[in-house]
């Protein structure tokens, strides 16, 4: 079977609902590593774990699903089903631009609801509108601390959830009532992301396309010049295959003396799921180890890029038009507002694959709007963007743009 994951699910929703929980109880990893982020307590940055699906042959469903390798029930050994990347993207309303840039890259979403908070808290609803405008449509929602509420509260917040789920990609999503934290109805959950969220179809023959999430300097301080390694990129390929020895480019690349330089250097390793590997295809989240000076992937600068084969990708702009859709209220604060016409001269933020950038209104005729951009993005046409808006002291979701 293949090393690589089958496909990608994003961990959705309010901070402190249990995301980071939901992920070590399934996975064993806390995705919340980071210093800063340990000292904030909430995650920043979007953590990843690779997580394997199993199934118990002795046992019904849904007791014979686990992400152990030995069935709690029977101690039957377990057979792998599917492999999974777990995204688990940050719920504080001011980190919304990465949830967003996290939301590019997830095949499916779990929305985690703690059931001892009215439903909807701000980032809940912001959060399924961000799923709903980036079009991921395989959504479950998961009604988290079932431990701490009782039976009345628990049907309660059902019928809140069911009540604002109306008229969304999640609709029709299940609810699965669970305890992160003493793992209770894991069993469940899983059967419902096995049956609920397909793993998405890429086509292998075309040339290779890597949304950039993050990037990295893997040297430990003071590595002696012989000993430094090359710069890694992690995220995930949407089509095409990558090689070791492969040459590959990343757009846009860096900006010297006002020029722009794309960056191009050669595959030396491969990872998926902790493994080294020769080749690699799309699924899943891998890291790329290239011959870079480290100094240009530290600390996720290059996340936003997108690599691939040489003179394959598409152009770096920095404008585009775009046909704008507008959402008709701007959620995520308490008190709601209806979403006024973009304004000529007016800064939005942009997100586009896993990039974020500022564009500046240039020009706006009925729904095609014009923006000159702060960063440049690398898209080809037919691309969806997230457009936020300043409000207040936040930047805010109002809609989606397609580039024309
Ligand atoms: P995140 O911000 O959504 O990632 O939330 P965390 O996973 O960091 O959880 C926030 C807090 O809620 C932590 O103190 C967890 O221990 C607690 N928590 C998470 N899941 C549960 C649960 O199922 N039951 C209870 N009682 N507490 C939980
Ligand atoms: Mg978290």
């Amino acid at each position: 079977m293949n090393i690589q994951s089958d496909v990608n699910i994003g961990l959705v929703g309010h901070v402190d609902h249990g995301k980071t929980t939901l992920t070590k109880a399934l996975s064993g990893i806390w995705t919340d590593t980071h210093s800063e982020e340990t000292k904030r307590g909430i995650s920043i940055r979007l953590g990843y774990a690779d997580i394997e699906f199993r199934k118990c042959p002795d046992c019904d469903e849904p007791m014979c699903y686990t992400t152990s390798k030995t069935c709690e029930n029977c101690g039957s050994e377990t057979e792998l089903v599917r492999k999974v990347s777990f995204v688990d993207a940050p719920g504080h309303e001011t980190l919304m631009a990465t949830m967003l840039s996290g939301a590019a890259i997830m095949d499916g979403a779990v929305l985690v609801i703690a059931a001892n908070e009215y439903c909807p808290q701000p980032q809940t609803k912001e959060h399924l509108m961000a799923l709903d405008v980036i079009g991921v449509k395989d959504v479950i929602v998961v009604q988290n601390k079932i431990d701490i509420v009782s039976k009345e509260r628990a049907i309660e917040s059902y019928h809140e959830i069911k009540e604002f789920v109306k008229g969304t990609c999640a609709e029709d999503a299940p609810i699965i009532p669970v305890s992160a934290q003493q793992g209770a109805n894991m069993d469940i959950l899983i059967e419902a992301m096995l049956k609920r969220i397909q793993p998405p179809e890429r086509s292998l023959d075309k040339t290779p396309l890597m949304h950039v999430a993050r990037s990295f300097d893997i040297n430990k301080p003071g590595s002696g010049a012989a000993k430094i390694k090359g710069g890694v990129i992690g995220g995930t390929l949407v089509q095409g295959t990558f090689k070791l020895g492969d040459t590959i480019e990343i757009r846009p690349g860096i900006t010297n003396n006002n020029k722009r330089i794309t960056l191009k250097s050669e595959i030396i390793g491969l990872e998926a799921n902790g493994k080294d590997v020769e080749e690699i295809g799309p699924g899943g989240l891998i890291g790329v180890a290239t011959k870079l000076d480290p100094s240009l992937t530290k600390a996720d600068s290059l996340s936003g890029s997108v690599a691939g084969a040489v003179d394959t990708l598409p152009d770096v702009l920095d404008s585009f038009t775009m046909e704008a859709h507008l959402l008709d209220r701007v959620v995520g604060t308490k008190e709601e507002r209806d979403v006024a016409p973009i304004k000529l001269k007016e800064p939005l933020m942009i997100n586009c694959g896993t990039t974020t950038t500022i564009g500046v209104v240039t020009s706006t005729k009925k729904k095609n709007i014009e923006v000159a951009l702060k960063l440049p993005v690398c898209a080809s046409p037919g691309t969806r963007v997230a457009l936020s808006r300043r409000v207040g002291a936040r930047w805010r979701l109002i809609g989606y743009g397609i580039i024309i």
